[in-house]
């Protein structure tokens, strides 16, 4: 795996898009929880993406809930943060996040047909939207926000 390579690029290498979902087709854990390494250190694929894409830092009893059930799926847009009493109460009954969309997610697909269609700067962009500069070069590639 080459370490050096932006994160975005290998992370896109790393899945195969099918429904929808963004299955993992790199290392997992033995519990089949994909497996990402990231400086030398191992993270939970799906919790890392997720916080990579939304640009947030998780704290450890906030867990990464999957929408689509789908263990390998590391779609950010699949996933949503839930409490241990959350996940295990979704468990149970699913149908809040049926759509796909997290709530805490914060761009509406609007936006994202918005940042694609302008002429404005990946930097402009950021300011305007409140995102880190890797979110928008993943909307504007297609790495994430695929579906739209
Ligand atoms: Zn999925």
């Amino acid at each position: 795996m080459n370490q050096f390579k932006p994160l975005d690029e290998r992370i896109a290498e790393k899945i195969k898009i099918i429904n929808d979902c963004w299955i993992w087709q790199g290392a997992c854990y033995a519990n089949n929880r994909p497996m990402i390494y990231y400086k030398r250190k191992c993270y939970f694929a799906h919790r890392f993406i997720y916080q990579y894409v939304n640009n947030c830092l998780l704290d450890r009893w906030q867990l990464v809930c999957h929408t689509c059930d789908n263990i390998k799926c590391v779609n950010p847009v699949h996933m949503f943060i839930g409490t241990p009493a959350d996940n295990s109460a979704d468990m149970v009954k699913k149908g809040r996040q049926n759509k796909g969309w997290s709530w805490n997610s914060k761009l509406t697909p609007q936006d994202v047909r918005n940042i694609r269609n302008n002429q404005l700067s990946h930097k402009e962009i950021a300011k305007q939207f409140n995102l880190n500069l890797s979110t928008v070069y993943s909307i504007r590639n297609r790495i994430c926000w695929k579906h739209i």
